[in-house]
């Protein structure tokens, strides 16, 4: 495999201050550090971690040594305002160890924009016109605060007011300006497998021998497992200077994984579950119908969410008592009065009966116990039965799930349409 050349020097690592005590306590949520995040990551840069600091001095020295020790490149947001508790460009001096001046410049450009709206400066602006020795100033459009980047001893910091519609431009231009030319070029390749109808557990347990060796290699593939309702994601990612290298070392990641995973995979590229059945459908030039009980109509809403569904959609019906499954469906009377609503015949009944009235290639049917209440012995709140049925027969599922009646109905909707997707899959090329 690729060696060291193919793989590129480590690349340049990156960690992200948020300074306001706002952000702690006030509910107001860090949206900048997600923004460098991603821009970083875009252009090849690791960025190890983010800290979210109050306003206070000693926390706020800990906070930017720390991450000098830790990082190339230190990105901090908030506190260059002009009042006592804006702390960034102060400490961030004395934690680099290079001292301040007044830049006339930057003096003369806040004063401007006093002036410009007929103002004076209030005398406390005069600390945002302090400069650390050798930094560059990052021009602010949009408010008094100018964002400062600071070269020193081989790493940088780069300060930036926190309101983030005058952090964002400047960002921009930091970006660009500095941050790009000296650390920027590194490629990161990503992939994520989305898998379906397994736990996380399950999942790990046979991913992980796969995977754990990668962290060493040469050429290092990174992994992340990250589970919600019904669905399992794997990502990986690699580092380095050449594209097709890193392309045919994820093209081998990722059929590795699906080695051991199997049709639990559900695609290699992020996509939704409904969007990978939406796009199976149209591969096959199928159309689906519904019949949905204790779900409502969940499964078809996530269907339907996907632009272009009117392609693979045909209709769905929600019988949620037993006389809309006997009427809309033509589900007979009987299999209910011997079976029970929540039952795999009464699930085939009510696929097959939205198959023959829609006229399409294939449907999928619900009917469960969402709880909290309506649970027996026998039935207990969580049971769910569903069918799909087609070209190739009908195929039935019993599941049951726990949680509260929102997560009982959503693993349903998830499972459901995991079921469509198998059996279209299985269904192979027209
Ligand atoms: P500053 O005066 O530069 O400390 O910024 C204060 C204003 O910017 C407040 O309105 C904050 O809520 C907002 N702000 C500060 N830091 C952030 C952040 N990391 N993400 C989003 N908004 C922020
Ligand atoms: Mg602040």
């Amino acid at each position: 495999m690729a060696g060291v050349t193919a793989a590129g020097p480590a690349p340049a690592t990156v960690a992200i201050v948020a300074v306001g005590s706002e952000l702690l306590a006030l509910g107001r949520t860090d949206t900048n550090s997600p923004h460098i995040a991603a821009a970083m990551q875009r252009h090849g840069l690791a960025v190890r971690f983010t800290t979210v600091v109050g306003d206070d001095l000693g926390d706020l020295t800990d906070a930017m040594r720390h991450a000098l020790a830790r990082a190339d490149l230190v990105v901090c947001t908030g506190g260059l305002g002009p009042t006592d508790d804006d702390r960034t460009r102060d400490v961030a001096a004395a934690v680099l160890g290079v001292a301040m001046y007044e830049d006339a410049g930057v003096l003369a450009g806040i004063r401007d924009r006093f002036g410009r709206r007929g103002l004076t400066m209030p005398e406390i602006n005069r600390r945002q016109a302090m400069v650390p020795a050798g930094a560059t100033v990052v021009a602010n459009e949009r408010g008094t605060a100018p964002g400062l980047w600071i070269p020193a001893d081989g790493r940088a910091m780069l300060l930036l007011p926190g309101p983030p519609r005058e952090m964002v431009p400047m960002f921009e231009h930091a970006l660009a300006a500095h941050v790009v030319p000296r650390w920027g070029g590194g490629l990161i390749r990503q992939r994520a497998l989305v898998v379906a109808g397994r736990s996380e557990s399950w999942v790990d347990e046979r991913a992980q021998p796969v995977y754990g060796p990668w962290r060493d290699d040469a050429l290092a593939v990174s992994t992340t497992i990250l589970a919600s309702l019904g669905t399992v994601e794997l990502h990986l990612s690699c580092h380095g200077t050449d594209d097709g290298v890193l392309t045919r070392r994820l093209d081998a990641a990722v059929a590795a994984l699906d080695a051991v995973l199997g049709d639990d995979v559900v695609n290699h590229d992020g996509r939704s579950l409904e969007r990978t059945v939406g796009d199976l459908l149209a591969s096959r030039g199928w159309r689906v119908a519904l019949a949905e009980s204790c779900t409502g109509g969940l499964a078809t809403t996530r269907l339907t969410d996907v632009p272009g569904a009117s392609a693979w959609v045909d209709r769905a019906v929600v019988s949620y008592s037993n006389a809309a499954k006997i009427d809309a469906l033509g589900v007979p009377d009987a299999l209910i009065a011997s079976h029970g609503a929540v039952s795999e015949p009464v699930a085939a009944a009510m696929a097959e009966g939205v198959r023959t009235r829609a006229g399409v290639d294939v449907a999928l049917a619900i009917t469960g116990i969402a709880g909290p209440g309506g649970g027996t012995a026998e039935k207990p709140v969580g049971l769910v039965c569903f069918a799909v049925t087609g070209p190739r027969g009908t195929e039935c599922r019993t599941s049951r799930f726990t949680g509260d009646r929102a997560v009982i109905r959503s693993l349903a909707a998830t499972t459901a349409l995991d079921l469509l997707r198998r059996y279209v899959r299985a269904s192979g090329l027209p």
